[in-house]
């Protein structure tokens, strides 16, 4: 099956790319970042907490924090003040084991970005990940040498926020007028892509299904990049 195309332009005819990273361009199987919340958890709260309830997938790093602390009924005034020293903290949490990070670059990603180069288009990344953990995340697998641009969730704990930060990132190496398209792998990438406005590619190889991606209907959905 594949889904119908409703994009603008050709795929690879946009100025430029915002690519989510987990499950969009590579696949995470340690738990460092997930023991890194947990860390930063406990220092927040003083006991024990972690992820269970809290929806990961497609949330941003200080969105997580937020939903785990809400749920634990930890009060927002009691920890607010405190991110600035939370994001360094959980950056040299994942630095500190980063020979322990097991990422691999998920199908034909590589050659898509190539492609994407070659053509002279402009790539970001537009992701939930924290800026140090993101980089360290790209940098092991030798992807973060394509990037020019970033929205992180450093400052900004909603997706759509996060995205356009990057949109504004991409006019400004474009021009006002450049014609720009998401890439990611959850129904949160879909929507916070048409929240800015903008086409978005889905590709099911993070958690969700093709099936559950097209209910978000994104202008073209694949199964993987090999699709292209
Ligand atoms: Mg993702």
């Amino acid at each position: 099956m594949t889904s119908p195309n409703t994009l603008p332009r050709a795929w690879d005819g946009f100025d430029a790319y915002l690519f989510d990273i987990d499950g969009t361009l590579i696949e995470c199987t340690d738990a460092t970042h997930y023991f890194a919340f947990c860390d930063a958890l406990k220092t927040l709260s003083g006991r024990e907490l972690n992820l269970d309830g809290v929806v990961a997938h497609g949330n941003t790093d200080i969105g997580i924090l937020r939903d785990a602390l809400a749920l634990a009924e930890v009060p927002d005034a009691d920890w607010r003040a405190r991110l600035p020293e939370i994001r360094a903290t959980m950056g040299s949490f994942v630095e500190a084991r980063k020979e322990q990070l097991c990422t691999t670059v998920l199908p034909r990603v590589q050659d898509v970005l190539q492609h994407l180069q070659r053509r002279g288009a402009r790539l970001g990344v537009a992701t939930g990940n924290l800026e140090q953990i993101g980089k360290l995340k790209l940098k092991q697998t030798g992807l973060l040498q394509y990037f020019d641009f970033a929205g992180w969730s450093d400052n900004d704990e909603y997706r759509t926020d996060v995205f356009r930060g990057a949109v504004e990132q991409a006019l400004a190496l474009c021009g006002s007028h450049a014609a720009l398209c998401v890439l990611g792998d959850t129904p949160a990438d879909i929507l916070a892509a048409h929240a800015n406005g903008l086409p978005v590619i889905a590709v099911a190889t993070g958690i969700f299904s093709f099936e559950r991606l097209m209910e978000e209907k994104p202008e073209l959905c694949l199964h993987s990049f090999e699709d292209l």
